[in-house]
This record gives C-alpha cells, sequence and structure tokens, in this order.
C-alpha cells in the first residue's frame, strides 16, 4: 500500500469543495456519471480501431445505493484505470484542475454556467470518504483501490476486481443523507441523464400488480441512448418529433406546432431540436424551457445568455460543446462562440419561418395566432430578425382574413389614403366595444384590423417608423371623418359663441369622476347619422400610456389620467335642436389691450350664448356617447336607465 499526499499547494480546498455552491451540490452526479460514460465511449473507440480485441460485453453504467453502508456506487465497464493513470488523472490532474477551478470561482457570486470542470472531486461535496476500484482493459494491469477521506492524504493499493472498469464509491455525509434516498437519486438522474449516450441503470423496473408495486427482473433504464436531436433529420418523422416533445416535457399535454432541427459543425459544433409551443397566455410561457445539453449531458435549462431573449420563448434542446461552461454568466454574452451560435439560430428559425409561409400560407395563417407574440417579440428585440419576419408577419382584420402588411396596404390603399397622402391603417382591440365606430368605417368601404396583441401596440409604432406615410389610428380615436379626411372638414353654420354656450352647456353635465378620468369637449359636424354626441380618445396619448405599462422610464405617461374628447355632433338633427333653443345676451367685458409699450383697458360687448333648462336631455346625450363606448356602469348606469323610463 502507498500513501501520498494530493496537496499541491493548498490543504484547504477540500472544505473549499465541500461547501462549494451549496446548494448545487447536486452536481457531483452528473459528474460522475459523465466520467464513467466517457470511460465507456473510450473503450468503445478503441475497440473500433482494433485496439481493444473481442466483444466489450455489459457496458450499462449502473447507479446503486447501499443504505446499511451508506454508500452511493457508480459502476462502469469502461477502460479503467491502471495504478499509475490514477496517480496521474486523479492524484495530480484531477486535482490540479479542481484546485484551479476552485481558486477562479471560490469568491464569484454569480453563478458559473453547470459549474463544469470541477469534475471527479465534486464527489467530496457531498461524501466524508471516496473509494475508487478500477481494473484497466489493459492485458497484465492491476485492479488498482484509491481511497480518499476528504483531507490532502490518500491510500492505493493493489487489488482484485473481477470485470473491467471502475466503480466509484462515495460514504455519504451524514447531512446529505437525502443521497442515499432512490427518489432522490432517480430524481437527479432523470435530470441530468435522460439523454446520455449510454445506458444509465438504477435499481429494477417496477410495475402495478393487484395493486402493489412489484419489483421485475428488468433492469430500470434512465435514458434513451439515442434521443432525437443526435439523429439525421432525413430518418425522423413528424410523428418521432413530437414524441420526443413529449419525452422531453413529460407533463406538456399540447402538441407543438412545428420544430427545427438544428445541425452545424462549422464553425461550431451545435445539433438541437426547437419547437414551436402554442403559447395559450403569457403565464404558461415559461413553464417548460430550452433546455442546454453538452454532448448530450443536461447542464441547464437556463439559456437567457445563449440565445436572444425571444428566442427563450421556444421549447427544445441545444446541444453545443461550444459553449463554455466554465465561464460566468455574464460573460456569456460577450463570448464570440456564443454569439455566433446566437446569430446562427435566429437565422435558422428565421428561415423556417418564412418557408413555412412560402409552402403554405394557409396553413400559416391558421397557426399565426399562437406564434404571433413570439414574432413580434423577435421583430421588437432583434433588427435582423425584424428584417426576415416582415415578410411573413401578419395581420388580422375583422373578418378574419390575414396579409402581411405589404399585402395589407396594397388592399386598403385606394380607400383609406387621406388627402395628404397619409395612408391610415384602421384598428380595433376590442370589438365589441367599439361596435358603433366599426359600423361607421365599415359604411364609408374601409376596413378594420383586430389588434388585441399584448405587444401590437409596439409593432404598430415600429411599423410607423420603418414606414412612410403610414398611420395606424384605434377606430374610436375621433370621427371617422377626421380620422381619414378627405377634404377639407365640414363645416356648420353655427357662430363660435352658439358652439361656446353648447360647449358650456355639456361641461356642466359631465360625470364627476374627474382625477381618473378626463374630458375635453369640442364641436364638430361628423354627420347627420352619427352620434349627437360621441367619445373619442387621442391615438397618441392612448398609445403612450398603453406602452409605458411595458416599458421602464416612461411612468410620465403612464400616470396621466385616461382622457377622452366628447365629440358634440353638429350636423345632427337633435344638437341643432338644442342650439336652436339658445339664449343669447349681449355683455360688457373689460379687455388689456397693447398700444405700443403701454396696455390699456378697454371695454367691450361681446356676444354670450346659453343654454339652459335642457340638463337633463344633456346628462342623456352624455350617457349615450358613454354607453356607445362601454364606459357607463354601475350607478350611472342605473340613473340612465331611470332617467330614460322618465324621459319617456
Ligand atoms: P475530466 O473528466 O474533466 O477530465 P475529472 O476530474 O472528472 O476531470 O477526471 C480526471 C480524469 O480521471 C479523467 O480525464 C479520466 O482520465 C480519469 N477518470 C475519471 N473517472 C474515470 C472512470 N470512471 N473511468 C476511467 N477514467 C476515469
Amino acid at each position: 500500500m502507498s500513501k501520498g499526499n494530493i496537496g499541491v499547494t493548498s490543504d484547504n480546498i477540500f472544505p473549499v469543495i465541500k461547501k462549494f455552491l451549496y446548494s448545487d451540490h447536486e452536481i457531483f452526479l452528473r459528474e460522475l456519471i459523465s466520467n464513467a460514460v466517457d470511460a465507456t465511449q473510450k473503450l468503445k473507440t478503441l475497440s473500433s480501431v482494433g485496439e481493444v480485441k473481442g466483444d466489450l460485453g455489459d457496458l450499462r453504467v449502473r447507479v446503486s445505493i447501499d443504505k446499511n453502508k451508506k454508500t452511493l456506487m457508480v459502476s462502469d465497464h469502461g477502460i479503467g484505470m491502471t495504478a499509475e493513470e490514477v496517480d496521474k488523472y486523479i492524484n495530480q490532474i484531477a486535482f490540479s484542475g479542481a484546485e484551479e477551478f476552485v481558486n477562479k470561482y471560490k469568491d464569484k457570486t454569480e453563478a458559473i454556467i453547470g459549474h463544469f470542470g470541477l469534475g471527479f472531486y465534486s464527489a467530496f461535496m457531498v461524501s466524508k470518504k471516496v473509494e475508487i476500484f478500477s481494473q484497466s482493459y489493459k492485458e497484465d494491469a492491476k485492479a488498482v483501490h484509491w481511497s480518499c477521506e476528504g483531507d490532502p492524504e490518500y491510500t492505493m493499493e493493489e487489488t482484485i476486481k473481477a470485470e473491467r472498469g471502475t466503480d466509484i464509491v462515495l460514504h455519504i455525509d451524514d447531512e446529505f443523507s437525502q443521497y442515499l434516498e432512490d427518489a432522490t437519486i432517480e430524481g437527479l438522474l432523470k435530470k441530468y441523464c435522460k439523454f446520455l449516450p449510454v445506458e444509465i441503470a438504477f435499481g429494477k423496473k417496477k410495475e402495478w400488480k393487484d395493486g402493489k408495486e412489484v419489483e421485475l427482473d428488468e433492469e430500470n433504464i434512465i435514458n434513451d441512448v439515442n434521443p432525437a436531436w443526435t439523429r439525421k433529420p432525413s430518418e425522423l418523422k413528424d410523428e418521432d418529433y413530437d414524441k420526443f416533445y413529449h419525452e422531453l416535457y413529460p407533463t406538456q399535454m399540447d402538441e407543438p406546432l412545428f420544430h427545427i432541427h438544428l445541425n452545424v459543425d462549422y464553425p461550431f459544433n451545435l445539433t438541437g431540436i426547437l419547437y414551436f409551443p402554442k403559447i395559450k397566455s403569457n403565464l404558461d410561457v415559461h413553464r417548460n424551457k430550452i433546455q442546454l445539453y453538452c454532448n448530450q449531458v443536461y447542464v441547464t435549462d437556463e439559456v437567457e445568455n445563449i440565445v436572444p431573449e425571444y428566442l427563450t420563448l421556444l421549447h427544445g434542446v441545444i446541444d453545443s460543446p461550444d459553449i463554455p461552461l466554465n465561464v460566468s454568466r455574464s460573460y456569456l454574452q460577450s463570448d464570440n462562440n456564443v454569439k455566433k451560435i446566437s446569430g446562427y439560430i435566429t437565422k435558422k428559425v428565421a428561415d423556417k419561418l418564412a418557408e413555412l409561409y412560402k409552402a403554405d400560407k394557409e396553413e400559416f395563417a391558421k397557426k399565426w395566432d399562437d406564434i404571433k407574440m413570439f414574432i413580434q417579440f423577435g421583430m421588437l428585440t432583434d433588427e435582423k430578425f425584424y428584417e426576415k419576419a416582415k415578410d411573413f408577419a401578419l395581420y388580422k382584420n375583422l373578418d378574419g382574413k390575414y396579409a402581411t402588411l405589404e399585402e395589407y396596404k396594397a388592399q386598403v390603399k385606394e380607400a383609406q389614403t387621406d388627402k395628404d397622402g397619409n395612408l391610415v391603417l384602421l384598428y380595433t382591440n376590442d370589438p365589441d366595444a367599439h361596435y358603433t365606430y366599426i359600423e361607421r368605417a365599415k359604411a364609408k368601404g374601409y376596413d378594420v384590423l383586430l389588434m388585441d396583441g399584448e405587444l401590437d401596440v409596439h409593432c404598430m409604432s415600429q411599423a410607423e417608423q420603418k414606414h412612410e406615410k403610414l398611420r395606424f389610428v384605434r377606430i374610436d380615436s375621433d370621427t371617422i371623418e377626421n380620422l381619414i379626411r378627405k377634404e377639407e372638414t365640414a363645416k356648420d353654420s353655427y357662430s363660435n359663441e352658439q358652439k361656446e354656450g353648447l360647449r358650456k352647456a355639456f361641461e356642466g353635465q359631465l360625470p364627476s369622476d374627474a382625477d381618473k378620468l378626463r374630458y375635453t369637449v369640442t364641436c364638430e359636424a361628423a354627420a347627420a347619422d352619427a352620434l349627437p354626441v360621441f367619445l373619442t380618445q387621442n391615438e397618441f396619448m392612448r398609445r403612450m400610456k398603453e406602452m409605458s405599462a411595458h416599458q421602464q422610464g416612461m411612468n410620465f405617461y403612464g400616470n396621466l389620467p385616461d382622457s377622452y374628447n366628447l365629440v358634440i355632433n353638429t350636423a345632427h338633427p337633435l344638437i341643432q335642436e338644442l342650439v336652436n333653443k339658445e339664449t343669447s345676451e349681449q355683455v360688457e367685458e373689460e379687455v388689456e389691450k397693447k398700444d405700443g409699450d403701454e396696455t390699456k383697458k378697454e371695454t367691450v360687448i361681446k356676444t354670450v350664448c346659453k343654454l339652459e333648462g335642457e340638463d337633463e336631455r344633456i346628462k342623456q346625450l352624455i350617457d349615450i356617447a358613454l354607453l356607445a363606448s362601454g364606459q357607463l356602469k354601475g350607478e350611472a348606469l342605473a340613473k340612465f336607465v331611470n332617467r330614460s323610463v322618465e324621459l319617456l
């Protein structure tokens, strides 16, 4: 037996390893199983080049728990290690690797992606003692037994081991007794090892029989050694992709809408499958996430710094040995490989969507509502994606017809271009509430878009910036005559004084919740068959308010009260009747007048119009306007109903 001292420089490395990333000590299992899988793959390679002769036999990696001895064992039939190799790889290289890693990162509070690089020594995070029993594949090699109790001392001796390969035995620390529970280990294996390329067995398969769970003879294999993303796209059918989707997310019920198979080996190596999920609401967007693998070993499902944010809405897997895993998350984004990978994925996704759109526009339109949020998010945050997506991003009108912006512009160009050459696109976010406005627009031969998505307002603003002379206006933001001005606005024959009298009379009867809502009363000759009084809401102010809800630093708009225009339609007979009831009187008024440098006061005679005794009728007209835009509720609605009955 030989004794040795691992202490390369420091002997405080073990306590550091033990405490290292306290919350994530579970990665030890992944590290040990990765080593076992590597050793097995190496053996297969040696056999394929003829360096190992004969049948390789059983190559399964087995994980087992001995509750009495309080040990957890990872056992493989790979290449194994000779005493010299244990000395070299475990005592020297692995240790110095671990030391370097810990020294580099022990003060970093920010998580290192996947904590790769700690390797074999991560076993000491949860063990008071670790043993290696190994028999090398090499002829004449003697089996070796290595043991270390978590301090810089180890022992190494010759032993007898019947089978080729390595057993790593962890004597689990009392405080980590959860790693002696079957359920914990099975959970970790399912998380980290589900798609490893060598079979991993843990215990026996179980089955329910007569209300009892019984063990079968068959071993319980954790993993699928040939996951879909490692296979050639030509070998796979749509069903295979769907099946794999459910393998990846066992609790997901919906089928994915479509998939993209990623496969590059130059200038970086990357494989994977991305799925477009059905996104029903913002809530389940992040329930299932893209999983990142490194050579089929699960690393993380936090891929935020690896793919653009909008792509994190997708599901699926990315597998790449070229994503640096032992660097901090913030470093990742500036890594050149990661930038290239992210660019590649963006391009692939955009190309796939373009291809689907071209292949079958109707099918694509059917899926639009489900993928819209994702595409819009991409267009708003990634200029390169925008450039491609603008050719397949769709707009939907109230008849349920879809068109790209260019197509739609061409369709409505003739009818909806105003006298200054602006193309005005009308939209609603709530067809029921805007019913009367929509009817008026349709009567004029205009088309109305349905824009009720969470990102629609932002996308409209973006489109306006990208297209000259293009404006989107919500159908209730002004009279239809003003929204698309064809010629000079119609004039009425009333004097300014008459209109002022009318305005004052209406102002006096406005609802009193003025802190939350603000009304500006105006007179306009809309059309005789439009409502006598109606509400409009300024497009710019409303949009600023809506957009500020999503953005920081725009609180100024967010805090403003909702403001509406109450438009008195002077072209309507009812309003004309009211004007005719106005009385006018001449009043004297003092006004200041400038005479050279001096300001003089002067008395002038003014005409003032008044409308009296019509309060109830005016209240009724205002309520009709509120009702028509869905704003009359509660007590105000009850009052309106009672007043209507009385008037009848
Ligand atoms: P890494 O796996 O990153 O090289 P480790 O510390 O995990 O670092 O392992 C160090 C070395 O020890 C490995 O490269 C390998 O040569 C050897 N080794 C570890 N586990 C095994 C095993 N189960 N079978 C054969 N060799 C192993």
